[in-house]
C-alpha cells in the first residue's frame, strides 16, 4: 500500500495541496478496497493493493489529473449522513444544503414535539405526518434526508431532468425511503392530480448562480456540473424564486413553511421577494461561512 500512497501523492502533487491529497487518498482506498478503515490501519495491518485495485487507482488519478470531481469519478457522496449516488446529471449535494436541510429538520422536530406535549393550539398547519415538496431535487439528497428524518412523511421530488429523477429514485432506494418523484418545469401550470392539494413544507434549492458570476467559479464546477442546474440569466436572476413563492401560494398549508437556499449575492432580494408576494416572516439566515444563505417564510 506504501507504493500505491506514494503514486497518488506524486502524481496529484502538481495539482492539489497537501492536505487535500491526503484527504483523496483517503477516499480513493477507501473506495478501491472496499473499506471504512483509516489509511493508518490499513497500514498496520499491512494491506496488500492487487493488480485490479492499483488498476482502479491510476484510473482515478488520471481523471483527478483533470480536476474531475472525486464525487463523479467515484459516483457516489456523502450527505446529511448518508450515501448518494452522483452522475454529471446532478449537482454534487454542498455542505450549505445540508445545513437547509437541518434547519428544517429542527423546526419540524420542534413542532413535532410541542404537538406531542401539548394540546395548545399549533401555529404550524398540520400535525404530523408532513406533506413535503422539494422543488429541483436534483440527486434526491434534500428530500431523501427528510424522508429519512420524518419516516411517517408524504415526500414529493420534483424535477425537470429525466435523467435527475433517475439519479433521485436509485437514491431512495438505496437509503430506503419512499419519495414520490414527479417530472415537472415549475414555469409551466401543474398539471391536475400531478401533487396533492396542500404541503406543510415546500423547499427549494433552485439554480441562482448568474452568468457574470461565472468568472469566479472553480473550473472543475464550471467544467463538471451540470449548468441546467446552477446558472439563471444575469436579467433575471429570481425567476426561480418568483415561481417557487407562486407555487407556495397556491399550495401551501395556511402558515405552512417555504425555505429556500440562495446566492449570498441576492439573499436580502430573494427575502424582500416573499414579503412582496405576501408571505410573512421572511427570514435571511447565513451559512457557516457567513454568507447570507437561506430564506425561511411563512405563508399568511
Ligand atoms: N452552491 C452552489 C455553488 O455555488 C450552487 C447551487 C445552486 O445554484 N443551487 O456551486
Amino acid at each position: 500500500m506504501q507504493n500505491s500512497l506514494r503514486y497518488i501523492r506524486e502524481q496529484l502533487l502538481p495539482y492539489y495541496q497537501e492536505e487535500e491529497i491526503r484527504h483523496l487518498a483517503q477516499r480513493i482506498i477507501s473506495f478501491v478496497c472496499s473499506t471504512d478503515c483509516s489509511l493508518e490501519i490499513l497500514r498496520c495491518k499491512g494491506k496488500e493493493i492487487s493488480p485490479d485495485e492499483r488498476n482502479q487507482i491510476e484510473n482515478i488519478v488520471s481523471r483527478l489529473q483533470r480536476h474531475e470531481p472525486i464525487q463523479y469519478i467515484l459516483g457516489e457522496t456523502e450527505f446529511y449522513g448518508l450515501t448518494f449516488g452522483v452522475t454529471s446529471d446532478v449537482l454534487i449535494p454542498r455542505p450549505e444544503t445540508e445545513e437547509l436541510v437541518d434547519l428544517i429538520v429542527s423546526d419540524c422536530r420542534s413542532l413535532e414535539s410541542r404537538s406531542l406535549r401539548s394540546s395548545l393550539p399549533l401555529d404550524f398547519p398540520q400535525k404530523t405526518p408532513l406533506t413535503v415538496l422539494d422543488i429541483g431535487t436534483g440527486s434526491g439528497c434534500i428530500a431523501i434526508s427528510l424522508a429519512k428524518c420524518f419516516p411517517s412523511a408524504t415526500i414529493y421530488g420534483l424535477d425537470v431532468s429525466a435523467a435527475a429523477l433517475s439519479v433521485a429514485s436509485a437514491n431512495a432506494k438505496r437509503n430506503g425511503v419512499a419519495v414520490r418523484w414527479e417530472m415537472h418545469d415549475i414555469f409551466k401550470p401543474i398539471p391536475s392530480g400531478l401533487l396533492p392539494a396542500t404541503f406543510d413544507v415546500i423547499v427549494s434549492n433552485p439554480p441562482y448562480v448568474t452568468e457574470s458570476e461565472k468568472a469566479q467559479m472553480e473550473a472543475n464546477v464550471l467544467a463538471y456540473e451540470p449548468h441546467l442546474a446552477l446558472f439563471v440569466s444575469d436579467d433575471n436572476p429570481l425567476v426561480f424564486y418568483h415561481a417557487i413563492a407562486d407555487l407556495g401560494l397556491q399550495r401551501l398549508k395556511h402558515l405552512g413553511r417555504i425555505y429556500v437556499e440562495t446566492g449570498s449575492l441576492y439573499g436580502k432580494a430573494t427575502a424582500a421577494l416573499f414579503l412582496q408576494k405576501g408571505y410573512r416572516e421572511a427570514q435571511l439566515m447565513q451559512d457557516i461561512s457567513g454568507n447570507d444563505r437561506i430564506v425561511r417564510a411563512r405563508k399568511i
